[in-house]
């Protein structure tokens, strides 16, 4: 393998939040989508992303115990 100039994962991670917000241009979104497809790191991060946020939309009213939150800051830090 050559070339190999940029991580694709990198860029796959920065689309992750106009993603989730339905902004991404259709060549963005196919993009990403690709890579979702063959990444079993980022499907899972897009997943948690996902989840994170219906959590936090549900979670309004009710405040998140802080060893829940520190998971969740956990599992959000790349390695
Ligand atoms: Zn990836």
């Amino acid at each position: 393998m050559s070339g190999f100039a940029f991580d694709p994962c990198d860029k796959c991670e920065q689309m992750m939040q106009p993603y989730l917000d339905r902004v991404l241009t259709d060549v963005e979104l196919a993009e990403a989508e690709s890579h979702l497809g063959g990444c079993d790191y980022c499907a899972r991060r897009y997943r948690f992303e996902e989840d994170f946020r219906r959590f936090v939309r549900q979670a309004v009213a009710v405040p998140m115990p802080p060893e829940l939150k520190e998971k969740l800051r956990a599992l959000r830090t790349p390695l």
